[in-house]
């Protein structure tokens, strides 16, 4: 089959097109024929070996995808060949014709999902989900700054917090990006590269503040999202590429959280509640996955470059 293969940490062009053998499922395990994989910025930190990621080599990138089950190992009882499923997380990495996952790495994909749809789930709504609810105490009726809405993660977001009765005030860094929120139906958007911004985030919620934070870029935000926080105010930090200094009498003044959060540290109790709520939203129709663009899986050095660009608007997909 056919796979990207990292052996040396470095720019896109390490992402190598290679032959490498089927992988067998072993016990527990479950081979999947992949058919779509999501790309994410983490993907990118390993790649390089920055951002304090340092992986074993060579290795194939990838966490999320969607496919086909082809077999199963021994003791597997969830799955049979034939399953339409999605990945979230697998022990030899969704770029590749086919993946190996535990059986707790997989999930039934309705049939209404596309794969491509079907590879933007796990790793953005997982994080969105944990995030806001797991991380965040997101409550119905509390206002989020969903603050870099445009991205994967953003976007899922702001769909989970729709879904649930939260105020949603999303940023955006491009025009197009502006377009998509508010076909997302964000009440409030503002221009991340305005540094005005802050000051109008606060007049939209009467001089209140939001109560959470979901925090795209900490490293520049961290500060002034401290400043805008209501009585008893969190902020989740979901990405951050750097350090920065802060007020700590900010957070004091509001009982103000800085609560950090990685998708690896769920519990299995909480993976379990988050693809729950993935699978009952999916059926229902409360989220669905905006897809910015689709490549062929040859061309994974060109979808790094495209997702560490400004300007996003959904998720970049490999198709296999
Ligand atoms: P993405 O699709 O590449 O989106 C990046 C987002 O950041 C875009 O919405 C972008 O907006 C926005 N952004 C750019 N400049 C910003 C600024 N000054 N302030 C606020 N937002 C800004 O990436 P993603 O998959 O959504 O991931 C977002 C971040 O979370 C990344 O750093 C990623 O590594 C991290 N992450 C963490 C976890 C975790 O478990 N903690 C999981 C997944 C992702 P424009 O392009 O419109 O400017």
């Amino acid at each position: 089959m056919k796979a990207i293969v990292v052996e040396e940490c470095g720019g896109p062009e390490v992402l190598r097109l290679k032959e490498v053998p089927d992988p067998a499922a072993g016990a527990g395990e479950v081979a999947v024929r992949v058919r779509a994989a999501g790309v994410n910025p983490v993907e990118t930190y390993q790649r390089a070996g920055s951002q304090g990621y340092a992986p074993a080599l060579p290795f194939t990138p990838g966490a999320d995808g969607a496919g086909i089950v082809e077999s199963v190992g021994a003791g597997v009882t969830a799955f049979a060949p034939g399953d339409k499923v999605y990945i979230g997380g697998s022990l030899t990495g969704t770029y590749a014709e086919r993946c190996l996952c535990r059986e707790t790495q997989v999930h039934p994909l309705p049939a209404s999902v596309t794969f491509e749809e079907g590879a933007c789930l796990y790793i953005n709504y997982g994080t969105a989900y944990r995030a806001l609810f797991q991380r965040g105490g997101a409550a119905a009726g509390e206002t989020v700054l969903v603050h870099g809405a445009t991205g994967g993660v953003g976007i899922a977001a702001v769909q989970w917090a729709r879904l649930r009765g939260l105020t949603v005030i999303g940023t955006y860094g491009s025009g197009i990006g502006e377009a998509l929120l508010r076909e997302q139906g964000v009440e409030y958007r503002f221009d991340h590269g305005d540094a005005g911004r802050f000051a109008e985030i606060m007049e939209v919620t009467g001089g209140r503040g939001v109560d959470i934070v979901i925090e795209m870029l900490a490293n520049v935000n961290l500060p002034a999202d401290l400043e805008i926080l209501a009585m008893r105010g969190r902020v989740v930090v979901v990405g951050s590429r750097g350090d920065v200094s802060i007020t700590p009498r900010a957070a004091m003044r509001k009982d103000g959280d800085i609560r950090g959060m990685v998708l690896p540290n769920a519990s299995p109790e909480e993976f379990a509640e988050i693809h729950a709520a993935t699978g009952a939203a999916l059926e229902c129709g409360g989220i669905r996955p905006v897809i910015r663009s689709v490549h062929p899986l040859a061309d994974a050095h060109r979808a790094h470059v495209m997702v560490m660009e400004p300007g996003s608007h959904g998720k970049i997909v490999l198709s296999m």
